[in-house]
């Protein structure tokens, strides 16, 4: 079949939600099961721009525009659904999507100057055009609130950034950057609050220059970075805030977290159904492997995986609308991106499992899931310090109602009311409240577990499959079950930094 043959006429924007699902869906399948040239696009750097222009026929991107720019409305649960059948396909250009969507455009709906809005939303929808994020800095990551990207104002208003961001998704390639710098006083001096500027690739004076490309391990199709940013941007195309710079900011990446889920959705779904159809057609000593039972714990696995992440699109859906701000809601945020994103790289590592040699590969779902799973557990947020920060956050609010039960905090809390119900004897003990920060972490990965079957119990209580919902409740109170015994345990083995003398294990052979 020639590539012409599917190319099809431009769907509108205005359509119902799911005639544009399903022939954004088409469209997706088409371009990544085609045979011929296309099926090694996962072991390509980028993405041909015949299939990239295939997929952007549909503006899969209108679904984050609100309707007044002649996008869809920015509704979260259409995004969400997006994400998703994106991700069935292709984990990376599911995060493309997400980048787009969560970093660039939803922070320009909420806080860019309505001076600016109409001519990129514009270009998104008519031009196809592209955004990213910048924050991060080589010597900055975790610790961004210390990035050194400075600004200053000149008197005509124009800001003049510069500084060195790296890892920003579509290095080279976006058309738009929201870029983080910190004000520069008179002193030379590095204000502490962050701010936002709006970059147009296809200005001079705005452009911002790539000086390395990345090597990255996976999610081939996205292309990273080292920048030097050295650009001038008009007034208007600061963000505005409501109240400081970092509370903006806090709202921009919680909102983001939250909404992972719908990049993991069709993810472990394909892994799922994948796992399902290797194991029914591969026969291990005269049987299929899905009659092993070591095999079918492995399923069920993936299966509660696919069940909590729908738990989690849909409390998502209902909750993370640009009209609400997520400044406050870390525990959520981090709860989700946290567990999502342990989910997603379990579920790959255990279908590579499953496949076994076949799927070691980069060119095969399983092997190319591994490695493009993998950094989602250390962007916007390494899951060690998200997992403290959760613990930080229930140990506080702990504190301010004198409660050291763990348990009996948990079965009054919104969060975690109705999952506590499993955990009658498992969390009945005393919380010390001033834990070691490996506690504090696995602590950490025990709540965003309680969490996340709370939110499954709520899917439950909405129709969803019962016999879905309580295996997966089984198996995450059996994985909170096991945490807690670790966590109970109190050794707390040191590293011997200095390791080397006395320690070769070739001098104590007898021979
Ligand atoms: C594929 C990919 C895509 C990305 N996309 C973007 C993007 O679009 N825009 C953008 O701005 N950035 C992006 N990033 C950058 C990403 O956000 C950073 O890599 C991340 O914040 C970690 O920062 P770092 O790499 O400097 O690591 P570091 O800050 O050096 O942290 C490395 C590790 O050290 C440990 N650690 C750090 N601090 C602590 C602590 N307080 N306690 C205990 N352990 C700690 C954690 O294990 C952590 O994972 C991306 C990165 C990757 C790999």
């Amino acid at each position: 079949m020639s590539i012409a043959s599917y190319l099809s006429e431009d769907i509108g924007t205005s359509v119902d939600f799911e005639t544009f699902r399903d022939a954004f869906r088409d469209k997706m399948h088409k371009a990544f099961t085609m045979r011929g040239d296309f099926d090694k696009v996962s072991t390509q750097r980028g993405i041909p721009p015949f299939m990239m222009r295939e997929i952007q026929s549909v503006t899969p991107l209108s679904v984050f525009i609100p309707e007044e720019y002649g996008g869809r409305g920015g509704h979260v649960h259409e995004c969400q659904a997006i994400l998703a059948a994106a991700s069935y396909e292709s984990l990376a250009l599911s995060l493309t999507l997400g980048i787009n969507g969560a970093l660039f455009l939803q922070p320009l709906t909420k806080y860019g100057n309505e001076a600016i809005k109409g001519a990129i939303f514009e270009r998104f929808v008519e031009e196809k055009n592209l955004g990213g994020l910048m924050i991060t800095e080589p010597d900055y990551g975790t610790d961004a609130l210390n990035m050194q990207t400075s600004y200053t104002q000149a008197e005509d208003g124009t800001y003049h950034l510069q500084g060195t961001k790296h890892w920003a998704g579509l290095t080279g390639w976006a058309d738009f950057f929201l870029v983080a710098a910190r004000r520069q006083g008179a002193n030379g001096d590095l204000g502490r609050d962050i701010d936002f500027f709006v970059a147009d690739m296809n200005r001079p004076d705005q452009m911002i220059e790539v000086e390395e490309f990345y090597e990255n391990l996976g999610l081939y199709m996205i292309p990273y970075g080292r920048n030097h940013v050295d650009i001038k941007v008009p007034e208007a195309h600061r963000l505005q805030p409501e109240s400081t710079g970092i509370k903006m900011m806090l709202d921009i990446l919680h909102r983001s977290r939250i909404e992972f889920p719908g990049m993991g959705m069709g993810f472990l779904q394909r892994i799922l159904d994948e796992a399902l159809e290797h194991c029914r057609e591969r026969f291990v000593g005269g049987k299929p492997l899905i009659k092993y039972d070591q095999v079918r714990r492995r399923l069920a696995h993936l299966q509660a995986a696919y069940t909590a992440c729908s738990a989690m699109c849909l409390h998502t859906s209902e909750h993370a609308s640009t009209d609400n701000n997520l400044a406050g809601e870390a525990l959520s945020a981090n709860a989700i991106k946290t567990v999502v994103t342990d989910l997603m790289q379990n579920a790959a590592q255990s279908l590579l499992q499953l496949t076994g040699g076949t799927g070691y590969r980069l060119d095969h779902v399983a092997g190319r899931s591994v490695v493009d799973s993998r950094p989602f557990q250390i962007f916007e947020g390494s899951n060690d310090v998200l997992y403290q920060q959760i613990s930080e956050s229930i140990l506080k609010s702990m504190r301010s109602v004198k409660e050291k039960n763990l348990h009996t905090f948990l079965s009054d809390y919104e969060m975690t009311h109705r999952a506590a119900d499993y955990f009658e004897d498992t969390l009945d003990f005393e919380v010390d409240l001033s834990l070691p920060q490996r506690k504090l972490v696995e602590l950490g990965r025990i709540l965003g577990r309680v969490v996340s079957m709370e939110l499954t119990i709520e899917l439950g209580d909405r129709g969803f499959r019962s016999d879905l919902i309580s295996n997966c409740l089984q198996v995450f109170q059996k994985d909170v079950d096991s945490r807690v015994t670790a966590y109970r345990n109190h050794e707390l083995t040191d590293v011997v930094e200095d390791y080397v003398e006395g320690s070769a294990w070739f001098d104590y052979v007898k021979v």
